[in-house]
């Protein structure tokens, strides 16, 4: 078994290439909860969503999130009337988040009802969220404490972060199906290229979680989502400068210290100080072919 751990749109770009590398069976994606949050009465998951629609090859290219495909009659609608538009959430989507909101409310955990869901979408490996206990990701900035999604959608990730924190984290419990997993001791334990403070660092929050990957024996490999000192999309090196730290591909290695084992980043990068052993691949994934080329890479160093 390969573990993954995975935000959006970066991990699920290695999801991908690694769906396409090991039998279905193999592959277990955690996705981070910490982006869920509640709007217009709905429960959205958008990191699972976001690897859902990757996997099951329904992503949208051109927007970069949200579903292939989309029709927006909702949003026009709600627009009409006065409601929130901000979130912008598709009518294909939004079949989604109502029946996942139903089923929740009518008692199923969030794991059943995306197994369920991944199935039905044609997805073999399973995706699991890290745990079935709400975990809100909220961000400090100068006014005061902001929702995930306030900061990073309405407010479009401007607000500077002055602090980072996961509300209901050392209240959850792990998923009950990784810990078996990480038991099971995998082949690998693979740290996507994601956010590490707002993608990678809420799994890490569940009480245990951290020590199970630490305690499971098999190599933890992270792939850098830093190249050339730049994020490839969104504010993780930004979120490197406000924190006072140089945005690098080293930066985000010593995020994981205590952790890793080795260290999948670009050929070019600086690696002085890298406490595990470095594997140099090329790690942008414009093409499939990328993404399989860099899951191969990753599981060779397993
Ligand atoms: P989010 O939850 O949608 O923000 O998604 P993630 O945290 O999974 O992904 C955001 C991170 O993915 C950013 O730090 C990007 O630099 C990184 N990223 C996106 N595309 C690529 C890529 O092709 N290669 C690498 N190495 N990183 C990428």
């Amino acid at each position: 078994m390969i573990v993954a751990l995975s935000g959006g749109i970066g991990g699920a770009k290695l999801a991908l290439g690694l769906s396409h590398v090991l039998p279905p069976d193999e592959l277990l994606v955690v996705a981070n909860t910490g982006d869920d949050f509640e709007h217009l009465g709905l429960s959205i998951s958008p990191d699972i969503d976001t690897l859902t629609y990757a996997l099951a090859g329904l992503d949208n290219q051109e927007l970069g999130w949200g579903r292939r495909d989309e029709t927006w009659s909702f949003m026009e609608t709600l627009a009409s009337i006065g409601g929130e538009t901000w979130f912008r959430l598709g009518d294909r989507d939004l079949a989604l988040h109502v029946e996942r909101t139903r089923r929740l409310r009518a008692g199923e955990t969030l794991t059943a009802i995306t197994a369920d869901i991944v199935r039905r979408f044609g997805i073999g490996p399973r995706i699991l969220p890290m745990s079935d206990d709400p975990v809100r990701t909220r961000i400090r900035s100068d006014e005061g404490w902001l929702d995930f999604q306030h900061w990073f959608v309405r407010d479009q990730t401007r607000p500077p972060v002055r602090g980072i924190d996961f509300a209901g984290a050392a209240s959850a419990r792990p998923n009950p199906v990784l810990i078996d997993a990480l038991r099971a001791r995998p082949r690998a334990v693979v740290i996507c290229p994601s956010n590490p403070f707002i993608s990678i660092e809420p799994i890490l929050a569940v009480p245990g979680l951290r020590e199970a990957i630490a305690a499971c024996g098999a190599p933890v490999i992270a792939v850098s989502p830093i190249i050339a000192g730049q994020a490839v999309k969104g504010p993780t090196a930004r979120m490197f400068e406000q924190a006072g730290i140089a945005p690098s591909a080293a930066a985000v290695a010593a995020r994981y210290a205590g952790l890793l084992t080795h260290f999948v980043m670009e050929p070019e990068d600086d690696a002085t100080g890298i406490a595990a052993q470095v594997i140099r691949a090329p790690t942008l994934m414009r093409s499939l072919e990328d993404k399989v080329a860099l899951a191969r890479a990753v599981l060779a160093a397993a």
